[in-house]
């Protein structure tokens, strides 16, 4: 966008067909990730056509001002495909708005996210607002009453310790092949504990569960033997509470090579050959928060971070923050590889993020706001002071009231700044 006092033969404007381009490619939709406002459509009160969206620039128009103004940058490329960005009018001002937060690394990403986005919509993939829609339960944990969760492409669930975050997932994650739901069953001696969550992949589906001694599953209220899904459900959790190694550093030194990489695809839902092509596939593909992670000569799974100093380093001498970050990567990747061909949930218990410290844990949250992989992601996490940016979240928080004891959750709209509103 152009700096309001700058004259309009000092700014390299796109050429009509270099926006027709970015308009198209974007499926003339805002590319902002919480956005994806419609640019265009029929006029509100006639037969034209209404149009709101722009073709803002990444650097900016004018060489030496404006928003992300680059004065090295040559005229050919200032007006280039490569430097723009199709928005709606209400994120063409945002992103000029706020410099700091909007560079062109991440106009760039949001860019590449919302043309990949677009082509798997294109494709037939459907992601759209996610796929798990609302879940309603009672007598689970320490939720009593019924309770009511309606969910979005990210959705935040935050709790203090004891809140029934991890109880709250373990069910959750009975959309997916986990079974910690069951583990959790002889916990629940309240009256007929149920759960209810609407599923929606090109078809809209309500599962309920019944607990007694077992899970009975019911589709559209008829018996149904489990779930039929359509879409697959990745489920990150403490890797200390797998029932084959109490820890992934415990796998014997002699099966390292292939007990890992086996540990680590059961962990995530998947075959070893399939998690070595997860890691394979995307290894151009700079990983969010460790530096690099890959699969060595001798089939060992190794990451370089900061603390290593460029150097790779296997995965049992991480630190366990390390390897906490480097599962968080894998599953980001298994996540993706799953989402490209079939809709899919990533539900991420605040357990697999015990050992990060508060800043690692606000760039969690914030990474997986703005990432807009073609997945769902649901995270739970511990209760977070005031003034944290949950932007590009729907947030609930798990509350105690103060006069019953009891548990609920509560869908948190004003109490912290810039959460999503809707
Ligand atoms: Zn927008």
């Amino acid at each position: 966008m152009a700096a309001k006092n700058k004259s309009k033969s000092a700014r390299d404007e796109f050429a009509p067909s270099v926006k027709r381009k970015l308009a198209d490619r974007a499926g003339l939709e805002c590319s902002c990730p919480t956005c994806n406002n419609k640019t265009k459509g029929p006029e509100a009160n006639g037969q034209g056509v209404a149009g709101l969206g722009i073709a803002a620039h990444i650097v900016s128009a004018s060489p030496d001002s404006g928003p992300r103004a680059d004065p090295n940058m040559a005229t050919l490329d200032r007006r280039s495909f490569d430097n723009g960005i199709w928005l709606c009018s209400n994120h063409a001002t945002i992103i000029d708005s706020d410099r700091m937060r909007y560079s062109p690394e991440l106009l760039r990403r949001w860019k590449s996210d919302h043309e990949e986005k677009i082509a798997l919509q294109v494709s037939g993939v459907w992601v759209g607002n996610g796929i798990l829609k609302e879940a309603r339960f009672s007598n689970i944990g320490p939720f009593l009453g019924e309770q009511h969760i309606s969910f979005a492409p990210r959705t935040l669930l935050l709790g203090n310790n004891g809140t029934g975050k991890s109880v709250l997932c373990d069910f959750l994650s009975l959309l997916g092949r986990y079974r910690f739901a069951e583990d959790r069953l002889p916990l629940l001696h309240n009256d007929r504990p149920w759960l209810e969550m609407v599923t929606y992949s090109n078809t809209q589906r309500k599962w309920r569960f019944d607990f007694s001694d077992s899970v009975s599953i019911k589709l559209e209220d008829a018996p149904f033997p489990y779930v039929f899904s359509g879409f697959h459900l990745i489920y990150c959790r403490d890797p200390f509470r797998e029932p084959k190694y109490d820890n992934f550093e415990q796998v014997p030194e002699e099966k390292m090579n292939s007990d890992l990489l086996e540990a680590l695809g059961e962990y995530i839902g998947f075959s070893p050959e399939e998690t070595r092509a997860v890691i394979c596939t995307f290894a151009s593909r700079r990983p969010r928060f460790l530096d690099e992670i890959r699969i060595n000569d001798t089939g060992r799974l190794e990451g370089k971070t900061n603390c290593t100093k460029g150097h790779w380093c296997e995965y049992q001498s991480l630190s366990c923050a390390e390897q906490q970050l480097l599962l968080l990567d894998l599953v980001l990747r298994a996540a993706r590889f799953s989402g490209e061909t079939t809709p899919t949930i990533l539900l991420i218990d605040q357990g697999v993020l015990h050992t990060l410290d508060d800043s690692w844990k606000k760039q969690v949250v914030e990474e997986l706001g703005t990432d807009s992989g073609p997945y769902q992601t649901i995270l739970s996490m511990y209760n977070w002071p005031n003034g944290h940016d949950f932007s590009n979240w729907r947030v609930w928080r798990i509350e105690r009231s103060k006069f019953s004891g009891e548990f609920s959750v509560i869908r948190a709209f004003g109490t912290m700044t810039r959460g999503i509103a809707e």
